[in-house]
């Protein structure tokens, strides 16, 4: 009989549990290591595009990540004058060329993900600090336990201990600007209105608060401001500061609760993305500025394709590398354009709507932007688009003229 292989996972967040998801799903066992005590998002959301969709679908974890969370159907935002500057329009049906955006809280995302993982028999071992890997496939832990494997996985985000153990970073850049992300109940009576699929987005100087709709409970908000911008790069959250530059939100911003973390965007770039049988997946190899929402997106499909690349190879090391040719070229474009993206927080508002808008630009633009979201993840392309398990419910008009790719009366 042919032996099960092994594997050995850094860290249980988004790439980590896909990626021992898929291989378990594949007849691997798998065991996780996670240095927190147990396996939790933080309070925030997350967007997720088609691409990260499909994935998700294919290890069995949408019907649960997406649960009382249907598609956006379009963003807006504005300037510090009120000034309407960008509109994108997002399709609530699968359609060929287009790609839908689903909105949830990490904490849904991450448990939807974990709970496939156990259902194919992963087992996720927490308060395991993983220190280093050797590339003949050996992870140690801080108590200074061996795990041998014919695969070990380096998905324990941007520090990745695993990484840096076999010299395998070449670039980490940090940028000049960061977020504080936080969920906020919504206002009693608030179901009523439900679904809210508009994404918002206000601008003030080079702050910008983000407002995304998640579920009936919360809604996430993302407050990005330059490092040098000390009040706004302030924790806890320097409400005041944030309410003068955004006072018809004061009473919003003053209901944000005081347990906040401000994150500096960063981008890394390997020299390779394995060293013989260890291989590194998600933030620990490619983390982005959330100029697209793609980070983990990314994350998601370069951890099923892994897993699909070395499900029944030979020779680990050799399909490891045919894997990153592989996915390397599309996750570098994701990387730049995520950066290229980044909203024009300092540009005039005319320069920024030529920007976005002038003819022939905005076309090749767009598509570029979207192409990580409209290409088919490897290991999902004989697999019918994903659709909510209330699809039926006939859509609004809005939704149908937005499927229809219809102008929208206001
Ligand atoms: C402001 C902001 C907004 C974003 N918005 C979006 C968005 O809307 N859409 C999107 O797709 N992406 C978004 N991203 C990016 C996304 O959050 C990341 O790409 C994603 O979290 C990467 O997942 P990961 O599993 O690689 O890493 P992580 O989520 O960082 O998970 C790593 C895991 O490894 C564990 N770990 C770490 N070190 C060790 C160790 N030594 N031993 C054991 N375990 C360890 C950690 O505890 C954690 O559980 C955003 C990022 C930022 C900063």
């Amino acid at each position: 009989m042919k032996r099960r292989r092994h594997a050995e996972v850094a860290g249980g967040g988004f790439a980590g549990l896909t990626v021992a998801a898929a291989l378990a799903q594949r007849g691997w066992t798998v065991r996780i290591h996670e240095r927190s005590d147990e396996v939790r998002a933080f309070g925030a959301g997350i967007w997720i595009w088609e691409n990260g969709v499909r994935v998700l679908a294919s290890i069995g974890a949408s019907d649960e990540a997406f649960r009382n969370c249907p598609p956006a159907t379009e963003f807006l935002n504005w300037d510090s004058r009120g000034r309407h500057v960008h509109c994108a329009k997002f399709p609530v049906e699968p359609t060929p060329g287009a790609a839908r955006l689903f909105c949830v809280t990490r904490q849904q995302l991450l448990m939807a993900i974990y709970n496939a993982a156990i259902r194919a028999g992963v087992e996720v071992v927490t308060r395991s600090h993983v220190v280093r890997a050797s590339s003949h496939g050996e992870l140690e832990t801080a108590s200074g336990q061996r795990f041998r494997a014919d695969l070990v996985v380096g998905a324990d985000g941007v520090n990745s201990k695993v990484r840096d153990s076999l010299g395998l970073l070449k670039r980490r850049r940090r940028h000049a600007d960061g977020a504080i992300r936080v969920l906020v109940p919504h206002l009693p009576g608030y179901p009523d209105s439900w679904p809210d699929r508009v994404l918002r987005e206000w601008w003030s100087g080079r702050r910008r608060l983000l407002y995304t709709p998640c579920d009936r409970e919360v809604f996430y908000l993302c407050l990005t401001a330059p490092v040098s911008d000390v009040e706004g790069a302030q924790v806890p959250l320097n409400r005041e500061s944030w309410a003068r530059s955004f006072p018809h939100l004061t009473s919003l911003i003053h209901r944000i609760g005081s347990e906040n973390r401000y994150d500096v965007f960063e981008t890394t770039t390997l020299y390779s993305w394995s060293a013989g049988r260890v291989a590194i997946v998600g933030d620990a190899a490619h983390s982005m500025v959330p100029g697209l929402g793609q980070g983990c997106g990314t994350a998601l499909v370069n951890a099923l394709s892994l897993a699909v690349f070395v499900h029944e190879a030979e020779d680990i090391a050799e399909a490891l590398r045919a894997w990153e040719t592989a996915r390397r070229p599309l996750t570098e474009h994701t990387q730049f354009w995520s950066a290229i993206a980044w909203p024009k927080t300092r540009w005039p508002v005319a320069a920024v709507r030529l920007f976005y808008n002038l003819p022939g630009w905005e076309r090749w633009m767009t598509a570029q932007r979207l192409r990580p979201a409209v290409t088919v993840p490897h290991g999902t392309e004989d697999d019918a688009p994903w659709v909510p398990a209330d699809a039926s419910a006939p859509l609004t008009g809005t939704e149908r003229r937005v499927a229809r790719r219809e102008p929208i009366r206001r």
